[in-house]
């Protein structure tokens, strides 16, 4: 069923430690199920997407919000010939390295880890991955295969490029220094994600009371799939009705968009034949959005930018999370025996070294951005006394 051009398992560049094949499992499907299995799969339960976790029972949160790009990203997949098992092992594993409080928590911690080289999520996924995990007895992390590591690390600075490069020559970090794409897999859970979190964000965001049906009227892609709804159903005019539309009108607006990718990556693949994974590596991106869409989506992400990520009510909220996450980091770095035995190991293992102060940060960062919300909340009331949030 796999295109020419979708990753093969049978195929795969393999593991950073040499394993003999599972009897029954595909190499990917088995990735999936070491990150299905993994501690910081299960810490996504309890991570802020946009609204804090503590904020309501009903929003999305990195765990929900990694199931619905992993189901969409499945389905596309199907459609195109890709290789449906290693869009769901990337797709699961793609917010791992989130710290708690979303956006907010990661800015932080960016901020307490400037001068030590900076904090970036999707290099903190790939760290999840290949070391932070500790659940085998031969190596650190989950030693997963390179195709669903290349497609963990969505972005990463040239800086960081050059120092994974090092540590892993040819390795994942290659592409950003030879400017190439990742396989179609990985192209395709970017746009997965993105399909995602428009979607989920308006629902969420509409069940806030942030923003309301009317102010999304402002945004074409949604409310030309309101309209034609309302056209179709007239009795969910009755305000009693107003989830039912919301509902109707995103499963619209999802449908649309994921035809869209299928239809207009479609053309791009007939147009360019790539005869390998490898041979669409070195093409422009093929994984797309039609010009249409993708000028409508780019307005709805600038829409939610501006009516909710924005709203005062986030920011306060945010606020606050940014202080619990600096609070955090300098209480670690000045007792670094207040974390986990672990990570309290970690940090003694570098006394002495000529790098020791970023080494110990770097230990802090790990820990703080491996915490739930609702951890670091109650850590920062234990070592300040304040209760934040
Ligand atoms: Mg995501």
């Amino acid at each position: 069923m796999l295109a020419a051009f979708a990753c093969d398992p049978a195929q795969s560049r393999g593991r950073l430690y040499p394993q003999a094949p599972a009897p029954t499992r595909t190499e990917y499907q088995r990735d999936r199920d070491r990150i299905v299995h993994c501690t910081a799969f299960r810490r996504l339960v309890y991570k802020t997407q946009v609204f804090l976790n503590h904020e309501g029972d009903l929003f999305r949160t990195r765990l929900t919000h990694s199931l619905e790009v992993a189901q969409l990203g499945r389905s596309i997949a199907r459609s195109l010939g890709l290789n449906e098992d290693l869009v769901e092992a990337i797709a699961l594993a793609h917010d791992l390295g989130h710290t708690p409080f979303g956006h907010a928590g990661q800015d932080a911690l960016n901020e307490c880890m400037r001068q030590f080289g900076g904090f970036e999520h999707n290099l903190q996924s790939l760290r999840v991955v290949d070391q932070l995990e500790q659940r085998y007895p031969q190596f650190d992390g989950l030693n997963l295969t390179f195709e669903t590591r290349e497609g963990i690390l969505k972005h990463c600075s040239n800086a960081h490029a050059q120092e994974l490069d090092q540590s892993e020559p040819g390795g994942v970090a290659r592409r950003f220094l030879d400017r190439s794409q990742p396989s179609l897999e990985a192209q395709l859970c970017n746009l997965a994600d993105e399909i995602a979190y428009n979607a989920h964000d308006i629902d969420d965001g509409v069940r806030s009371g942030l923003i309301t049906l009317e102010h999304l009227q402002e945004v074409a892609l949604f409310d030309d799939f309101r309209r034609q709804t309302l056209a179709e159903y007239p009795h969910l005019h009755e305000k009693t009705q107003g989830r039912r539309l919301l509902y109707e009108s995103i499963r619209r607006m999802l449908s649309a968009q994921v035809y869209d990718v299928i239809k207009a990556t479609g053309h791009e693949l007939e147009a360019t034949l790539p005869r390998s994974a490898d041979e669409a590596r070195q093409m422009p991106a093929l994984l797309r959005f039609g010009d249409e869409m993708r000028n409508k989506s780019q307005e709805l992400k600038s829409f939610l930018l501006n009516r909710l990520y924005r709203h005062p009510q986030v920011l306060q909220t945010t606020g606050q999370a940014r202080q619990v996450v600096r609070d955090l980091f300098d209480a670690y770095l000045a007792q670094p025996q207040e974390m986990a035995d672990g990570f309290l190991a970690r940090t003694d293992a570098t006394r002495g070294a000529n790098d020791e102060s970023s080494t110990a940060a770097r230990v802090v960062a790990d820990y703080i951005a491996g915490m739930t919300d609702r951890f670091a909340g109650r850590e920062h009331e234990r070592l300040t006394g304040l209760k934040l949030l």
